[in-house]
């Protein structure tokens, strides 16, 4: 089937100055924390899109000089001659696909803290840097101003020998020197470079003429602006100054790549941002302003969304971090009439906790995300069966079914049981929680794909025994059947239960997700730290009662500081009247009352009321079948439990679990320990 004629807008090439863009599918800059250190698994990656139909490719930000190094965090490096071989990797393989090349030269200022290169970083007026290190930037001089324009020249001149199609000059996310200038909350300088607001765009304008300059005749030179930082007068505002920089600069790069600041605003979570296009609102007056293209962001990941930004004159080109994350084959799909098979972002932001956890991306809809120079794997590819054996996947949450999926992909005949009466497990539940509604992707992409193969068998209402199975014969089976909260207190703070639990109704998130009714004030206590407390107090809350959240640490639902979620977590929770106890843990239960420690002090400080106790501490894998197949192992050529029921853990890693396991199953590769392709620094 080919592509549906309505879309054919969506794949016009595109002038970006000299440079011409092969269709309208534009990925924009982002982090992978495969950069400088892992080159091959960086080229691998961003070829992977540009073959998937993205007709311009991009870095994620690039360091052009060691005063401004962002260890811990690794993104790009373009320091000098030497880092060019590497980014020819990327380059190359991106242009064999027929895409453009665009890099993103980063000067990031006080948002660095020199942690590797140990320079004093710099900023526009002397501040403490971004974040809590206890180091300070020196105001710059106007040869400090001077030199770092010279830096950006000479980056832009590495980045035309090392193949690059576009150059960024980037002031967005709060993250870069030249966005620093343009705030008066930063730049309280009084001389040219300070003060009004033309004074304050001075530097940026200096930057992009000397860039245009220096490479402007070959390259395309893209200016990445954040239009508003949602701070209302105390930043930037489309409204107002957003608008006048724009205005200002209107003509002077070839495109302009426009969001929001900073990136917790930017890459918000759909929790807090259920819409695709949620950018419009602050992005849409900059094509008014000028005739250069625009490129914009807004998690979109449907062909309709995507053809009205262009259609009602917002973008001319769309922009995407997360849905080319979460499938690199998007445009293709369109474009080949195939869009129900477009696997979808969910916005849960696994992708950026990895960049802020410094590990290389992974994403939960796409498990090949990052691995395809480490393991060679392919979004869209996969080894053929080896043999006619038939495989049986036992549970069809997020590990059973990508499994399934991918084993039916290879050929196999596959067997899907599950014991409730809907696939997806775990996901179906909590797709139901407060603004989780997106993890239902997870099991709708799967199923509909699943549904379709005539060598795959759907048992729903199927509970097996260790018996049924051995019944059946099946050489192959993979149990995937899941975790359970654990009821008895268990997890970070209690390696035992804690006292006074036994005997006492304790509650736990399956319960409440199964539809058990709590009564009077809820108390939640979360040694959790992810999603799953908060969303179940905004769940009691919703219901009409009192709710109590304590937690072990000092925030609520700590964890999601990665995904940049927590201070928008921490503010609903306040602001739905939830009584929030911090830094306490559990430390004695008696009938209706929690007794609580400081967990710094340890003292006994208070006693908290409840009707109903939910305990959000742990997991433990529902493996009781696959123990009771173990003794019988010798009857299988294959017998593995994969997902929660080998190890509980997020979403993004029972996905990848069963992706694993399926490539492995009959390979050389050893699902317990594989084989990776490792980047070996030279040492010459
Ligand atoms: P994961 O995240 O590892 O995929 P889930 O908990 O989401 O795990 O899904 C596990 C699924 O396995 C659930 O839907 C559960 O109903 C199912 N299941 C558990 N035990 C059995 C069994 N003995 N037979 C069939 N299905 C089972
Ligand atoms: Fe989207 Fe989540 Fe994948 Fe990131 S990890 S691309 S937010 S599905």
């Amino acid at each position: 089937m080919g592509r549906d004629s309505k879309y054919d807008i969506l794949f016009e090439p595109i002038q970006i100055g000299p440079v011409t863009a092969p269709n309208r599918f534009y990925q924009v800059p982002h982090c992978n924390v495969l950069g400088h250190a892992r080159p091959r698994a960086e080229a691998a990656n961003r070829a992977v899109k540009a073959e998937g139909g993205w007709g311009v490719v991009c870095t994620q930000e690039v360091e052009i000089h060691p005063s401004a190094d962002v260890a811990p965090y690794l993104e790009g490096r373009l320091w000098d001659e030497r880092d060019i071989p590497q980014h020819r990797l990327m380059t190359d393989a991106v242009h064999e696909h027929g895409a453009l090349a665009g890099i993103e030269l980063c000067y990031n200022g006080f948002h660095a803290s020199n942690l590797y290169s140990r320079i004093a970083p710099m900023a526009p007026s002397a501040a403490p840097v971004h974040g809590i290190n206890p180091i300070q930037a020196r105001a710059m001089n106007k040869r400090d101003i001077a030199d770092v324009r010279r830096w950006h020249v000479e980056a832009a001149k590495r980045s035309r020998q090392a193949g690059y199609d576009i150059v960024y000059v980037y002031a967005g996310h709060d993250m870069t020197l030249l966005q620093h200038f343009l705030k008066p909350q930063y730049n309280r300088r009084s001389d040219e470079y300070g003060g009004s607001l033309e004074n304050r765009v001075r530097f940026t304008r200096e930057v992009l003429l000397d860039v245009k300059e220096a490479v402007g005749h070959d390259c395309a030179v893209a200016f990445r602006f954040a239009t508003d930082e949602l701070m209302g007068p105390d930043g930037l505002q489309a409204e107002s100054d957003g608008r006048d920089i724009v205005a200002m600069l209107a003509e002077i790069p070839d495109l302009w790549d426009v969001n929001i600041s900073d990136w917790v605003n930017d890459s918000s979570s759909a929790r807090f941002e259920p819409n695709e296009g949620y950018q419009e609102v602050y992005t849409a007056f900059v094509k008014t302003l000028t005739s250069k293209p625009v490129v914009g962001v807004g998690r979109f990941t449907s062909a309709d969304a995507m053809l009205s930004q262009i259609k009602r004159g917002v973008l001319d080109l769309i922009g995407a971090a997360r849905p080319s994350i979460a499938d690199p084959f998007l445009p293709r799909k369109i474009d080949e009439g195939r869009i129900d098979e477009i696997r979808e972002c969910i916005g849960c932001n696994i992708c950026v906790a990895h960049d802020n956890l410094v590990a290389p991306i992974r994403c939960t809809q796409n498990p090949t995300q990052g691995e395809e120079w480490k393991q060679g794997w392919h979004p869209e590819r996969i080894d053929a069966a080896v043999s006619d054996d038939a495989v049986l996947v036992v549970g069809a949450g997020p590990a059973g079914l990508e499994c399934a999926l991918q084993l039916a992909n290879r050929g196999y005949a596959v067997t899907l049981a599950e014991s409730a009466p809907a696939l997806g497990g775990r996901i179906s539940r909590e797709s139901a929680l407060p603004g989780m509604s997106s993890y239902a992707r997870v099991r709708d992409y799967r199923e509909q794909l699943l549904r379709q193969k005539p060598n795959v068998e759907i048992y729903l209402n199927n509970r097996l025994s260790a018996e049924d199975i051995v019944a059946l014969e099946i050489p192959h089976v993979l149990v995937a059947t899941g975790s359970s909260w654990r009821r008895d207190g268990i997890g970070r703070q209690h390696s035992f239960p804690p006292a006074g639990i036994a005997g006492l109704n304790i509650m736990t998130p399956d319960d409440i997700m199964n539809g058990a009714k709590l009564h009077g004030r809820v108390l939640i206590y979360d040694d959790d730290h992810y999603y799953m407390g908060s969303t179940l107090a905004e769940l009691c809350r919703n219901q009409g009662h009192e709710v109590c959240l304590l937690t072990p640490q000092s925030c609520v639902s700590m964890w999601t500081e990665n995904t940049l979620e927590q201070g928008k977590i921490q503010a609903r929770v306040l602001s739905l009247g939830i009584e929030l106890v911090v830094s306490h843990r559990l430390v004695e239960l008696v009938a209706g009352e929690a007794r609580i420690a400081n967990v710094y002090s340890e003292q006994l400080e208070q006693k908290l009321t409840f009707d109903s106790l939910v305990m959000v501490t742990s997991r433990a894998p529902q493996d009781e079948l696959y123990q009771a197949l173990l003794p019988l192992e010798e009857r299988f050529k294959t017998l593995r439990a994969i997902g929660d029921c080998n190890a509980p853990g997020t979403v993004a890693a029972a996905v990848y679990d069963g992706h694993a396991a399926a490539r492995s199953l009959e390979s050389e590769q050893d699902f317990y320990a594989p084989l990776f392709a490792r980047e070996m620094p030279a040492c010459d």
